[in-house]
């Protein structure tokens, strides 16, 4: 109830700030959005290679990148969300789903779980709200919500305290734990903000494989 509440006073909060403050583009300073379409052409893709089931939009060296994943993370800027849910709807129905194709297993998609304490912190978590904003431009169908599939358990020490692959694997191991039974024969797509080592993706994956799912894949905004 409580965090209901918090989420209506945010969003609240982000309307009378947007007719007091209106919003520009982080990139072009351009009126009514905080990052248009038009900035996010020039954006350069990831460099480092990702592992075959893991697709990323963007370089996370792009200082605007970087700024708007900031804003979705920790300031609650639901348009942000909105624009990258559609690139990532617009990448994940041009990669995953085909009309004419004869499979018909159901897709997933699966925000990456934030423990209780960030989500007492923040109010939100970031991947769901991008989740949601995929869904939204969804009007077909094609995708569902997993959300229910994956939860994570309370961590010893934090992620972005933790620098390299192996010792980030190590640190989240075991913090994620099965949800709701997976469906059979379908198809599921973990989403995060920004994919760094990989490790968290692995360890989700390795759960989910642990459930007994055979199509897994992953999709970040940015590496
Ligand atoms: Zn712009």
């Amino acid at each position: 109830v409580y965090r209901r509440f918090l989420n209506i006073y945010r969003s609240i909060i982000a309307q009378v700030a947007d007719l007091l403050f209106p919003r520009s583009c982080l990139g072009c300073r351009e009126q009514g959005i905080t990052l248009c379409r038009n900035c996010l052409k020039d954006i350069p893709k990831p460099e480092k290679n990702l592992p075959d089931w893991t697709r990323a939009l963007f370089s996370y060296k792009s200082p605007l990148i970087k700024n708007s994943i900031w804003r979705l993370k920790y300031k609650y800027t639901y348009d942000i969300g909105k624009v990258f849910g559609e690139l990532l709807f617009e990448a994940l129905t041009k990669e995953y789903y085909n009309a004419q194709s004869s499979e018909t297993r159901s897709i997933y998609l699966i925000p990456i779980p934030i423990s209780k304490k960030r989500m007492q912190e923040r109010g939100y978590n970031q991947a769901r709200l991008l989740t949601n904003a995929i869904l939204s431009c969804d009007d077909s169908g094609i995708f569902k919500d997993g959300t229910h599939f994956l939860k994570r358990k309370e961590m010893q020490s934090r992620q972005s305290h933790t620098k390299n692959k192996s010792a980030r694997l190590q640190n989240i191991q075991g913090s994620f734990i099965p949800g709701d039974p997976l469906p059979p024969q379908s198809h599921f797509i973990l989403i995060d903000d920004v994919v760094t080592t990989g490790a968290t993706l692995e360890e989700a994956k390795k759960i989910l494989s642990q459930m007994g799912a055979c199509k897994i894949s992953a999709y970040a905004i940015a590496h």
